[in-house]
């Protein structure tokens, strides 16, 4: 009956947090935007004695034997990754987002340079920390400055980041976000790069499922170098990608192999191989476009419900909205949505006069509620229950009863990676 018969023979501790787990996500109504359901082709790949192999280096370059099986794994999802985005090169060793963005910058900045410059999008405007925020490495290693967006509108100020460009003379311009509800003028930032003399770094770790399935535009044709995390819209395993013209390949993959990391996580590599090509299906192309039009019919019910979503909407994967008019922080909208059984995480605002602990925001995606199968109408519901469960924070009778429906609409949405068994609803609350 278990989904993990091995785990709960041998280690039956792990087996019941880990059954809750799998209960958890299957009937909470996850409206993080970066995270998804993978496949269980995906999974299976990540689950495979790849994982025992050491292989540093790079195919038919290897410090260790009996890569035979191993050179062609990673040549597939090279191949599969440069296919499906049109890139030059692909380095598929990252281990996550974090590392790849690492890896880029030392790959773009030279040792002996003068110019350690990096110009990105400010955390609290919806940059990432490793785009040189002051507790990230990036910000120690490298002199990080940063644009912000307007004031007024909330949107990406391409004339403004052209001025900061000229005053900061940048050696790398950063364009990418981990919490943007728009679309991202990589044309623009391609152009202002190109004025200063900088090279472009295109984070697409959120939207890099919408740029394969055609439903944002592709920096690929712009950027030296695109990273991106491979488990966020992309719908692959926990990993990081990079992707680069020619002649940024053999810096980039001197930066990940020897430069920061030791041998690759070959059943990850093996897994990016089945999520790319998942990727490269029609299905998928329809998978990005829904993704779209939910977040859409999302902000609609928000605004309907009385939210004040920032910039008025979205045109891509993500939501954020002010929670402060319903009279809450943002981690206490959060909080109570997941009382209610709807999963988000508390985000800044732009130019929030909260501290990032305690934010006055919530960002919501659609993703994963989109490899559900839900369409516009389920989005309807789920926008009036979070506008709801923010409301009545402190009403535990509604959020249970919100969460009671919320439930119900999971278990009539089957997630991918569960096809192996659809676990108890009478785990919740054991
Ligand atoms: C998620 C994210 C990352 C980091 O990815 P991890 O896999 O969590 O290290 C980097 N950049 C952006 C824009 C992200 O959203």
């Amino acid at each position: 009956m278990s989904r993990n018969p091995y785990v709960e023979s041998r280690d039956p501790e792990l087996a019941d947090l880990l059954a809750r787990e799998e209960a958890r996500q299957y009937y909470t109504a996850k409206l993080i935007p970066s995270e998804n359901y993978a496949s269980n082709a995906v999974m299976e790949a990540t689950g495979t004695v790849l994982a025992n192999k050491y292989s540093e280096g790079y195919p038919h370059k290897r410090y260790y034997e009996g890569q035979q099986f191993i050179d062609p794994i990673e040549e597939m999802a090279v191949h599969r990754a440069t296919a499906l985005f049109g890139a030059d090169h692909a380095n598929v060793q990252a281990y996550s987002g974090s590392p790849a963005n690492l890896a880029a910058y030392v790959a773009l900045i030279k040792k002996k340079s003068d110019n350690k410059r990096i110009l990105a999008l400010s955390l609290n405007e919806g940059g990432h920390l490793t785009h040189g925020h002051k507790v990230s490495v990036t910000s120690r290693f490298f002199e990080a400055h940063h644009y912000t967006v307007d004031r007024d509108t909330h949107l990406i100020d391409y004339d403004a980041v052209r001025e900061r460009a000229l005053e900061v003379q940048p050696a790398v311009i950063v364009a990418g976000a981990t919490c943007y509800p728009r679309i991202i003028d990589f044309a623009r930032f391609k152009a202002i790069a190109d004025e200063v003399g900088a090279k472009l770094l295109a984070d697409i770790a959120h939207i890099a499922g919408l740029v394969a399935g055609d439903a944002h535009p592709s920096p690929v044709p712009y950027a030296d170098v695109v990273t991106t995390t491979t488990h966020k819209t992309l719908r692959g395993p926990r990993g990081g990608l990079i992707l680069c013209t020619n002649a940024m390949a053999r810096a980039v993959d001197r930066a990940v192999f020897p430069g920061l990391q030791g041998g690759p996580h070959n059943n990850t590599i093996a897994a990016l191989a089945v999520a790319l090509k998942e990727a490269a299906a029609p299905e998928f192309r329809a998978y990005a476009r829904q993704i779209v039009v939910n977040s859409r019919a999302l902000s609609d019910a928000l605004l309907a419900g009385g939210a004040r979503v920032i910039t008025g909407g979205s045109d891509n994967h993500l939501v954020l909205f002010d929670a402060t008019p319903f009279g809450a922080t943002g981690k206490q909208g959060a909080v109570a949505m997941d009382v209610a059984g709807l999963e988000a995480n508390a985000n800044t605002v732009p130019f929030d006069p909260r501290s990032p602990m305690d934010p006055s925001g919530v960002r919501l995606g659609t993703p994963a509620l989109t490899s559900r199968g839900m369409g516009a109408a389920e989005m309807a519901k789920i926008g009036q229950w979070i506008c709801e469960a923010v409301r009545s924070r402190d009403n535990e009778t509604e959020l249970l009863h919100i969460r009671e429906q919320v439930r119900d609409l999971m278990a009539a949405f089957p997630a991918p990676g569960f096809e192996g068994g659809v676990p108890p609803r009478s785990l919740l609350d054991a």
